[in-house]
């Protein structure tokens, strides 16, 4: 009788285990169909744009300057849909552990420097301040791939512009954590993150708010680009407040540099 109540006990567990996965595999699977709804319709948008563009101007008659706007707004429909692709292929190079680093010296303030000529414009259109605050006390450098980390860092400074009001700020800030992490901020005063979300924001396809474009991919591959670099991503949000996205990431490690504190001594 001992042996069988056992066996009741047991099979009661793996129905609750079995229970469990299946509900899993229905969550995954209402995830998956999100992201196939999201990203056909993220697609759809710039292709509707290249289409109407291209057979307009096709059929004729228009003046040079004309012409001018019509072929820009394909090309920069063109440049989005690239985008697209290139975020959906990275995230499927990352999920079979098959990204290749391209391994160099990164100094962080010139990388954030550069990121922020790239979102310039976006951010004046919603007329955003954009401030870099280099808060170390000697040039911040680690070793990794300066595309990549250029990649995450426009991500993250791309979705602080996006998820912010007008007439807001972004500071991104540049700190040593201690003597061999640096630590940079992103921080938005914008719409912020829910309690309730914030543990899911960096999963893949996740989004709050499918209105607002994008894939849901940005902050899943992002993390596991840092993640890729040793270093961690963290992110910390109040609705209505603000977000601050937390990159640490290894420094170089200094050869007889005096009075930094962070070098090694061989
Ligand atoms: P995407 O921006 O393509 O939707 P991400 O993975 O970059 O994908 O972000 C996932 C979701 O996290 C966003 O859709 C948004 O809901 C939320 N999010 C990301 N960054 C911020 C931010 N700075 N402020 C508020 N919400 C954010």
């Amino acid at each position: 009788a001992r042996i069988k109540g056992n066996y009741k006990y047991e099979l009661g567990e793996l129905a609750a285990t079995l229970n469990y996965m299946a509900e899993e595999i229905v969550r995954s699977n209402q995830i998956k169909d999100d992201f196939i709804s999201s990203i056909s319709h993220e697609l759809r948008t710039p292709l509707t744009g290249i289409k109407g563009w291209s057979e307009t101007l096709t059929s004729g008659g228009f003046d040079p300057e004309e012409t001018k706007i019509g072929m820009q707004i394909i090309s920069k429909e063109t440049e989005r849909l690239i985008g697209l692709v290139e975020e959906m292929l990275d995230f499927s190079k990352l999920q079979q552990n098959e990204m290749k680093l391209v391994i160099g010296k990164v100094n962080l303030k010139e990388l954030l420097q550069e990121t922020m000529l790239n979102v310039w414009a976006k951010a004046e259109q919603k007329q955003i301040q954009l401030k870099l605050d280099d808060r170390a006390e000697r040039p911040v450098i680690v070793v990794g791939d300066g595309n990549r980390l250029k990649q995450v860092f426009l991500n993250l400074v791309d979705n602080a512009v996006k998820f912010s009001n007008e007439n807001s700020w972004i500071h991104l800030v540049i700190t040593l954590k201690d003597s061999s992490t640096a630590l940079v901020q992103v921080i938005d005063s914008g719409i912020g993150i829910s309690e309730e979300h914030l543990g899911k924001v960096s999963d893949r396809f996740f989004q709050v708010n499918h209105n607002r474009g994008g894939t849901g991919l940005g902050l899943a591959i992002s993390k596991q680009i840092v993640e890729l670099h040793k270093g961690e991503m963290q992110i910390h949000s109040e609705l209505g407040a603000g977000t601050t996205v937390s990159v640490t990431l290894p420094l170089l490690e200094m050869v007889g540099e005096a009075g930094s504190g962070a070098e090694t001594a061989e």
